[in-house]
Parts: structure tokens; C-alpha cells; sequence
């Protein structure tokens, strides 16, 4: 061992104001010269009020420690700081999506419940449908199925499937839809029928002659009467006893002024004995429209209306034909 390197320290601490320590103007025991293989560092704070100064002695390996350790809190503070602006950022992220998320769940609740809505409010529709097909004398109608839609039952839950959904509503709507034409159009055609259907009497009066074989009142033999006849005081109005078209309405031989009107259907009425023809031929007639004055022209031997329903050509009894109350006759 040599005491140069201690000289050399020493110089340092000379000229620098830090030394290795072993610097008080004794030599370094054998303790200290085993730890010379380190460097010290002096540091000496001169306070500005005081003559006395203080120092401290450190070694290179204190200052690696200390700057290590500086350096670590540094960055971990810089990591703090950065963590805590990113993880606010995130946070606020977070925050957003959740809120979205529960308005897309509102939104979806809503949805629920006005497809619910829908298909109740449908399935009242098609109830009604139902009756209104049997009313109209539609064989059936079967409602398009509602079945593979689920999630009703639990509202809130997202089993049903949006799009199934809205196409099984939109299905049934249209199912519904030709349903209400179909009962329409046969509601529509069974008022056409019954309109054109005669079930009155064509005026108010007695009836004096039946339907069938009668005696004929001016020759006195058996012979064939299709018709009735109403007993009525003369110019008291003939109305039509159905809608119609007048396809006739002229003198006719025996039946004298006549009526005919055709009301669709193969069924025909005839209106005879007229004083007066009040409609033309080609003229739309409906039920209760009046068409002529009761009279007594052509074969005749008082005032009385011919009344006539034909049905494919055919004579019918025309009393199966008078429904209201105005019975004409016996
Ligand atoms: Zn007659």
C-alpha cells in the first residue's frame, strides 16, 4: 500500500472543496485504506450568517444511490401523472359508452313495447276479422302466424329479433289487409243482393187475387194467375220493390200501362193495371222509387196493381217476396 492516491485526494479536496475523505491531516488507518478502492466526495455548506461550516462526507456509491433513487421518483411521479390523465381520459370514455348503452337500452325497451302494442292491437284486428268473415260468409280466415317471436313475454330482454319481428307485424298486416278486401267485397256484393232483392210490397192495399189457378174474372173459366193482385185506391203511387233498372215501361196487351224492372241476379218484377207510367225504359230505380199510378188499363175490372217477381224467368209467388210489414192483402 502507498499513501500517493491519499496525496492525491487530498489535492482534490484542495482545490475543489470535496475530498476523499481522508483529509484531516492524519494519515488513513488501515480501516480507511481498505475502503480507498471508493471514492468520497465532501460536500461543504457555508452558511452566509455564520462563520461555521458544515460538511458532509459522501461516497460515489451514496451519490449513485441517491441519484437512483431521485431518478426512480422522478419517473415514477412522471408515471403517476401520465397514468392519472390517461386513465381519466378512459374513465370519461367509459362513461360515454355507458351512457349510450343504457339509451340504446331505452331505446330498445321502447321498441319492445310498441311492437307488443302492435301485435295486440293486430291481434284485436284480426279477432274483429274473424267475425266480420263469418258475418260475410268468408269460409275462414286464419290469421298469419305470430309464431317464432319470443321475448314478449319478458319485456326488457333483447330475445325478441327486431327484424323477424317487424316482418312477421308486416306479414300479418298483410294478411289482414286481403282478409278486409275479401270480407268487403263480399259484405259490398251480399248489400247488392239484398238490395236487389225484392221484399216489399209494391203498394199498400188489399189483395184480391192469389197466385195460381183462379177463376178468370171476366171469362169465368179456370185460369192461370203468376201473379198477385193488390186492391188499391187509385192514384196512390206504385213503388219499386227492389233496386233496379226499368227495362220495360209501356202498354203491354192485357197488363195494360206495365212496368218491368230487371234487378241483376236473374230476378225480374212486373207491375201492371198502371193509370200512369211515371219512369222510362233504361231508368236506374231504387227500392221505394216510385214508378207509376195504381189504375185499371188493359184487362181489368176495377183499380188494382198486377204485381209480378220472376226469377230466371220464371214466375214466383210474389208474397214470399213482400218481407215488411205493409202485407198487401188477406
Ligand atoms: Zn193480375
Amino acid at each position: 500500500m502507498t499513501i500517493e492516491p491519499a496525496s492525491v485526494q487530498y489535492a482534490d479536496f484542495e482545490q475543489l472543496g470535496v475530498g476523499n475523505g481522508i483529509s484531516e491531516g492524519r494519515p488513513p488507518n488501515d480501516r480507511e485504506y481498505q475502503t480507498m478502492g471508493l471514492k468520497y466526495h465532501t460536500v461543504i455548506f457555508v452558511p452566509h450568517a455564520r462563520a461555521r461550516f458544515r460538511k458532509w462526507r459522501v461516497t460515489n456509491r451514496q451519490i449513485h444511490v441517491a441519484t437512483t433513487v431521485a431518478l426512480f421518483l422522478l419517473a415514477a411521479s412522471l408515471f403517476t401523472t401520465w397514468s392519472f390523465f390517461t386513465n381519466s381520459i378512459d374513465r370519461h370514455e367509459l362513461e360515454l359508452v355507458a351512457a349510450e348503452n343504457e339509451d340504446l337500452r331505452e331505446i330498445n325497451r321502447s321498441f319492445e313495447s310498441s311492437i307488443g302494442a302492435l301485435q295486440k292491437q293486430l291481434a284485436e284486428f284480426e279477432d274483429q276479422t274473424r267475425q266480420l268473415a263469418i258475418v260475410a260468409g268468408l269460409d275462414s280466415f286464419s290469421p298469419a302466424s305470430d309464431a317464432g317471436i319470443g321475448g314478449l313475454s319478458s319485456p326488457g330482454m333483447l330475445e325478441l329479433d327486431p327484424d323477424a319481428a317487424i316482418e312477421n307485424l308486416g306479414d300479418r298486416a298483410a294478411n289482414l289487409s286481403d282478409a278486409l278486401r275479401a270480407v268487403g267485397w263480399n259484405l259490398d256484393e251480399r248489400e247488392r243482393v239484398i238490395s236487389s232483392t225484392p221484399s216489399i210490397a209494391p203498394v199498400k192495399g188489399i189483395l184480391t187475387s192469389g197466385y195460381g189457378y183462379r177463376r178468370d174474372p171476366i171469362t169465368g173459366g179456370s185460369a192461370a194467375h203468376w201473379a198477385i193482385d193488390i186492391a188499391a185506391a187509385p192514384g196512390q203511387s206504385v213503388q219499386a220493390t227492389a233496386d233496379g233498372v226499368v227495362v220495360r215501361a209501356e202498354r203491354v196487351g192485357g197488363l195494360g200501362n206495365a212496368v218491368y224492372v230487371a234487378h241483376g241476379y236473374g230476378i225480374t218484377t212486373r207491375y201492371g193495371h198502371l193509370a200512369k207510367i211515371t219512369v222510362k225504359a233504361g231508368d236506374r230505380v231504387s227500392q221505394r222509387d216510385p214508378i207509376g199510378i195504381v189504375g185499371s188499363t188493359g184487362r181489368s175490372t176495377g183499380y188494382h196493381l198486377h204485381y209480378e217477381v220472376r226469377v230466371d224467368g220464371k214466375p214466383e209467388n210474389p208474397r214470399a217476396y213482400i218481407l215488411d210489414g205493409t202485407r198487401a192483402g188477406s
